[in-house]
């Protein structure tokens, strides 16, 4: 990738680090505005969008019932494994439908449920998807941490 050949020696595993990073949190965010507008009506506010790193738990919704509305709703999503475009879009809009259903009372506990279920397969038969309440992870190759969501730069702006 043209944009990760650093000049500088010394700081070139930092930089590129950092490099990666950023772009996968952008990549996170584009992600979210892209599918957002596509698939739940562009209904959804921009919750907060945080990386995380381990292979336990690929994607995370969570918020805090006691705060207002939009002050705590947060998406996480590992880069541990080195994800296909497909699995990367079917990871974040499960937490998506997490956070559509809170955001419409619908099932504000998050669960995997009648109202989840609705959504999934209606997903899955529309678009082609494969939102399931467990992610196999068995075929999944581990990225070390080095962030390969950053490779869909771009992807969702064509
Ligand atoms: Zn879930």
């Amino acid at each position: 990738m043209g944009n990760n050949r650093i000049i500088i020696p010394t700081f070139a595993g930092e930089i590129k680090y950092i490099t990666t990073m950023v772009i996968a949190e952008f990549n996170v965010l584009a992600g979210f505005f892209y599918f957002n507008n596509e698939y739940f009506g562009g209904v959804l506010p921009i919750p907060q969008l945080k990386l995380r790193h381990g292979w336990r738990t690929l994607g995370y919704f969570s918020y805090n019932p006691d705060a207002p509305f939009g002050m705590s709703e947060t998406i996480e999503i590992s880069d541990f494994f080195d994800y296909t475009k497909e699995e990367f879009r079917d990871i974040l809009i499960h937490e998506m439908i997490h956070y559509y259903l809170c955001y419409t009372g619908e099932d504000r506990r998050c669960r995997h449920g009648k109202a989840f279920k609705a959504m999934a397969r209606r997903f899955n038969q529309l678009y082609g998807m494969n939102i399931t309440p467990t992610i196999d992870i068995s075929k999944m190759k581990a990225s070390c941490n080095a962030s390969k969501i950053s490779k869909f730069f771009f992807e969702f702006f064509k």
